[in-house]
Order: structure tokens, then C-alpha cells, then sequence
């Protein structure tokens, strides 16, 4: 196989950086190179430095390379209801999510779908995914198939659901457990593939299931678990009448062992002081899902509040109560939402936030989220320039964080002229 230089400015992340002058938490070279071969990077440093004179130079001056991005809470079943007309979550499953991910039963429309997710999210520059399956084993098939194929970084599962949903979406408890054992056994490990254990949330799964999903994390403790908390007051009040033993939301979860260093929890917006202390204790992840979060109303997610009990947040772009696939319009969004609340959320951290950010949250970032050498060859080539209004805006920038920050505010799949998986060119369209 032949070796690929691929010369950029390159920039990555060496730690969170604590403030808009934290030069030092980032490397950034103005004539860059990264050595790639076979799907890893072997070398980052100045061009004139790497000696490299077999590989092919793929040349995206004057283009930004960054660590791919990494989206760490979105639904693959979900991409046709996006934009659906509803009044707020419980309303929008039922009317739209629901009947949409009953047609995931057909093993056809889950591998062209599959396809179609997987190609979709290289447009928009995400290179690493954990997305939610339908309840069908079939749907969570396709998706780690269509993965595997492309050598890509993918956590999924197939959801967990025995109540409270349309007849053709509900497994059991026994049925629910078998299949992800199945699936498990298939593809958990399996080139760059993990499995996430997947009860939806706790409206949708009855006591037994519960006992069930925490007999597979007792079971497969190097599995991620992921599940939605606290996204709106109506489904905090259903839950907590749903489970009357457990003191909170927070407590079911925690009843049934499913917190820990390795569960994601999509929105994490209405939390009690004691919830935080429970989630921050167990060192679970809460995932903050802007666009999701504005576009049903659910609330503002308190990101300060979260980082100051010790809890490490992840963002994510919740595809489809979210809006955008793209981590840049995840950003845009993300920083306004901070704004209601007087929170900044300055471009070094947001950039940090979706490489080695959602790296740090998934104990992944010694294999992504950096373009340090050694890691996996998941990279973007971003244009800040990339439409009309953002080249006349650029005009007028003269620094890398005026750019970052047109990039975060601007951007979209416009702006991404390329992504690598594994050190292969994957932008579709
Ligand atoms: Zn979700």
C-alpha cells in the first residue's frame, strides 16, 4: 500500500484548553504534513520535516486539517423525520419517530439506509458516530456492516423497548437481551466497532428489561451504554410515575447499575443537585444535543454547572429531534445556547469539544480526536472560505481563532472540502 502525505495547516489538540489565551493546549502548523499509511497516521510535524519521498502528497493548502469529529448521541433510524412538525418530545415520538422506525424491520431499506446515514455524516465531516438502532437486530446489522466495510469508528446498538411504543417496535425482556447478546457476539470489537447496551429511556422499558439491559453491562463491561435522561418535564414526571421506588429520574438508572464511566446520556437538562453528585460519583457522561434541545423546546443544557460537579460532557447533534449533522451548526448552536445563559463557549474549546473532547468522553482519545501519530487516520479538511458570506467575512480575519470561530458560527457541510476515514477520502457529495 502506498504511503499518503497530506499537506495542511494542521491543527489538533494536546489538552482542554482553559481559555481563549491557551495557546499551549493546541499544536498548530502553518505548512503542516501528516504521514498516512495504512489507515493510520504515522507522522504529524512541519512538511519540510517529514522525509517521505515514496508517498503520494495530497495537497489541501490553504484548507485547516482537524481531527475528523466525533458525534456522540444521534438516531440512524431517524434521518427522514428530521424537521418534523410537533409540540415537544412525547408528541414527536409518537407522531413521527415511532412509525418512522417501524419500516427498520426490512433488512433492504436498513442496508441502502445505512449507506446513505454513513455517507451523510463524511459530508458533514464526522468521522466517529454512536447512534441508536432501531429495536430490529436487522437495522443495528446494516449499520455495523455498512461500517466495516468502510473501515469506519462506530458505536451502535440495537434499542431496547417493551412498552409504551407501537406493537412492531417493542421486543422483551428476553428477546431484547438475546438479540444484543447476538449482536454483541457479531460485532463488538470487530474491526473499529464497539457495542452500546441501548435501552431508550426508562418510559420504554419495563423493570424486567432493565434487569435485563444490566445483566448484558454486567455481562460486557467493556460495552458503552447509552440512554436518554432528563430531556423535558413530561418525560421526567412519566418516568418517575413509571418506577415510583426510585427517588429521581437519575435514581431508576442508577437502580439498575447502567451508570458508569462508559454511559452516555443524551440532554441531561433538568437535573437536581443530588442527580448531578450521583452522575458525576459514577462518572457517567451527560451529551449535550443542541439543535435537538432548541428545535423541541426541551431546555438549556448547563454545561457550567455540569463541568463544576467534575462531570465530562459531551456535545452531539441528536439526528432526528436535531436539526443538522453537522458538528459545526452543533456548535453554532451550541455556543447560543450557553449565551441565554451567560456561559462562553470560546471556538478553542468548541474545536476541542468535538475532536478530543468526545474522544475523552468515549476513552478513545489515545485512537482518535488528535492527529497525534500512532492515532487512526480520521481527519477533515475545512474551508473557512467555503460560501460567498464566509469568504466576504473572512476578509476581514486575520487570526486562526477569528477562523475558528467563522468556521464554529458559518459553517456547515459546505465547509468541509474533505474526510478522511482511516486515511481515505469519504466526502460523497
Ligand atoms: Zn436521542
Amino acid at each position: 500500500m502506498t504511503r499518503t502525505l497530506i499537506r495542511a495547516r494542521l491543527l489538533s489538540f494536546l489538552r482542554e484548553p482553559h481559555g481563549p489565551d491557551d495557546t499551549a493546549s493546541f499544536r498548530y502548523i502553518e505548512d503542516g504534513a501528516l504521514l498516512i499509511d495504512g489507515g493510520m497516521i504515522r507522522a504529524m510535524g512541519e512538511f519540510s520535516q517529514i522525509n517521505a519521498p515514496d508517498a503520494t502528497v495530497i495537497d489541501h493548502r490553504p484548507h485547516l486539517v482537524l481531527p475528523g469529529f466525533i458525534d456522540t448521541h444521534l438516531h440512524f433510524p431517524q434521518t427522514q423525520v428530521i424537521a418534523s412538525w410537533a409540540a415537544e418530545l412525547l408528541d414527536w415520538l409518537s407522531d413521527y419517530t415511532f412509525p418512522e422506525e417501524t419500516r427498520y424491520s426490512d433488512p433492504a431499506l436498513c442496508a441502502h439506509m445505512a449507506s446513505a446515514f454513513l455517507d451523510r455524516l463524511a459530508d458533514h465531516g464526522t468521522t466517529t458516530a454512536v447512534a441508536y438502532a432501531s429495536v430490529h437486530a436487522a437495522s443495528a446489522d446494516a449499520l455495523f456492516a455498512e461500517a466495516l466495510k468502510r473501515d469506519m469508528r462506530l458505536i451502535t446498538g440495537k434499542v431496547l423497548m417493551d412498552r409504551n411504543a407501537p406493537d412492531a417496535l417493542c421486543d422483551t425482556a428476553q428477546s431484547g437481551y438475546d438479540d444484543s447478546k447476538a449482536l454483541i457476539a457479531r460485532w463488538h470489537g470487530k474491526g473499529r466497532l464497539s457495542y452500546a447496551i441501548t435501552p431508550r429511556f426508562a418510559i420504554t422499558s419495563t423493570p424486567d428489561q432493565m434487569t435485563a439491559a444490566q445483566a448484558l453491562a454486567v455481562e460486557h463491561p467493556d460495552c458503552y451504554i447509552q440512554t436518554h435522561l432528563s430531556e423535558n418535564h413530561a418525560e421526567i414526571a412519566l418516568s418517575c410515575q413509571l418506577y415510583p421506588e426510585a427517588v429521581d429520574y437519575t435514581d431508576i438508572y442508577a437502580r439498575y447499575g447502567l451508570l458508569g464511566p462508559k454511559s452516555l446520556l443524551g440532554h441531561a437538562i433538568h437535573l437536581s443537585e443530588r442527580e448531578i453528585g450521583v452522575l458525576a460519583d459514577a462518572g457517567a457522561k451527560p451529551v449535550f444535543c443542541p439543535t435537538s434541545n432548541l428545535f423541541l423546546g426541551s431546555g438549556l443544557f448547563d454545561d457550567a454547572k455540569l463541568r463544576a460537579a467534575g462531570l465530562v460532557n459531551a456535545i452531539a447533534s441528536d439526528i432526528g429531534g436535531g436539526t443538522s449533522y453537522s458538528m459545526l451548526q452543533t456548535l453554532a448552536e451550541g455556543y447560543k445556547v450557553l449565551q441565554l445563559q451567560r456561559q462562553r463557549l470560546h471556538p478553542f474549546r468548541a474545536f476541542h469539544w468535538i475532536t478530543r473532547g468526545n474522544a475523552m468522553a468515549l476513552g478513545l482519545e489515545d485512537r482518535i480526536g488528535t492527529l497525534d501519530a500512532g492515532t487512526e487516520a480520521d481527519f477533515v479538511v475545512l474551508n473557512a472560505r467555503a460560501t460567498p458570506a464566509m469568504a466576504q467575512r473572512m476578509e476581514r480575519a486575520t487570526t486562526l481563532t477569528e477562523e475558528l470561530f467563522a468556521l464554529q458560527v458559518m459553517g456547515d457541510d459546505r465547509a468541509i472540502e474533505q474526510t478522511y476515514v482511516a486515511g481515505q477520502p469519504r466526502k460523497a457529495g
